[in-house]
């Protein structure tokens, strides 16, 4: 892992992004934003899940009136009206209660346009975030390198970025987005030589749970390894609190999570004599049940056997590896004890709760 790139730190409402802050868990609302009840319902279960900032869509200045409802219902985690074309709205959702502004100001027109939602974000005390992505290039970008390239999309946001900047605003995060992977990775690295705006990733249009996760963790996970990177979303064509709960498990592969298991198996293999994928498996259910701490980090270990398993997961804090019908349970490499098969997970439960 390279070392964290040093951005500039900006604040959205409780939380920072960008600098030594830890890397935001972002999200976006899929209910109607006109419907307040269920946008209401959606961000708590979002915040809930560990969700550290929230969009919605807001396409008209009705829409604008529910970041004043969420508000008046004490939601307390961020709120990010994502506005297009209409500078009236994003005006609208500044005085409602939103913590961010998400806008291209290249698209509302003339330089006054600008310069309301500069003056209401600074009263407001609001950053601004600059979404680039390939389906919406401006024209004469689009023209002179023929295609949506990474240079494209990267001319395409400093170019939005410099509209502020005559403002003197510079509470700005960018992101770039692109629906292949390749060209999301190269045009952030390419921004990220550029400017010292904290980065949003996140792969767009990146598919279902199961692709949409894959693409996302190479896309997102490549870009953190850099050192890039101080806010991360999981698009997912799915709900999207399983957007945050796949953007922590990117995370935590990093380990880059401040609290949380990662849990390291193995794929078992002719030396197996326990049922160690079923094992697994109860082992991840009671932890999203809540039966497992996970308010420290920790790195555990369910390996297969004992002849390899111990020794491979040296690195883990807890572990169990299979013999037959029985498993050891071992710390940090040592064995502690021997316990039957069936009450391996159990065993291994409660060392973590206890430790
Ligand atoms: S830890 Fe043991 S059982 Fe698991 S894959 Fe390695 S050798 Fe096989």
């Amino acid at each position: 892992m390279k070392e964290r790139r040093n951005t500039k730190k900006i604040t959205i409402g409780t939380v920072k992004i960008g600098g030594d802050a830890p890397i935001a868990v972002q999200s976006m609302c899929s209910t109607d934003t006109h419907d307040t009840e269920a946008c209401l319902m959606q961000t708590r279960a979002l915040a809930a899940s560990g969700c550290d900032i929230v969009r919605l869509a807001v396409p008209d200045m009705a829409a604008a009136k529910t970041f004043a409802f969420l508000k008046e219902h004490e939601i307390r985690v961020p709120l990010v009206a994502d506005i297009h074309f209409d500078y009236r709205i994003a005006l609208e959702a500044a005085a409602c209660g939103a913590d961010k502004i998400r806008i291209n100001p290249g698209n509302i027109g003339e330089d006054a346009h600008v310069r309301a939602v500069v003056d209401a974000c600074r009263t407001h005390h609001l950053p601004i975030r600059i979404g680039v992505n390939s389906g919406s290039l401006e024209k004469h970008i689009l023209a002179k390198y023929g295609a949506p390239t990474a240079e494209a999309l990267v001319e395409s946001a400093l170019y939005h970025v410099s509209l502020l900047e005559k403002f003197d605003f510079t509470d700005i995060v960018i992101s770039i987005k692109a629906s292949t992977v390749g060209e999301m990775i190269c045009a952030n690295r390419l921004l990220a030589e550029k400017c010292a705006y904290p980065l949003h990733l996140g792969v767009t249009e990146a598919g279902t749970a199961h692709m949409g996760t894959i693409k996302s963790a190479v896309g997102i996970g490549s870009l953190l390894c850099d050192g890039i990177g101080d806010t991360i979303r999981v698009s997912l064509t799915d709900d999207p609190v399983e957007e945050v709960r796949e953007a922590h498990n990117i995370l935590r592969a990093l380990e880059l999570e401040e609290t949380g298991i990662n849990l390291v198996s193995c794929p078992t293999c002719g030396r197996t004599q326990i049922p160690l994928i079923a094992m697994v498996k109860e082992f991840e259910a009671r932890m999203d049940a809540g039966e497992i701490r996970t308010d420290r980090k920790l790195r555990v270990a369910m390996m297969g056997c004992v002849v390899n398993g111990p020794g491979e997961a040296r690195e883990a804090d807890l572990g169990i590896a299979g013999g037959k019908d029985e498993a050891v349970l071992f710390r940090h490499g040592e064995i502690v004890k021997k316990v039957p098969a069936k009450d391996a997970v159990n065993a291994l439960i409660a060392a973590i709760n206890e430790a």
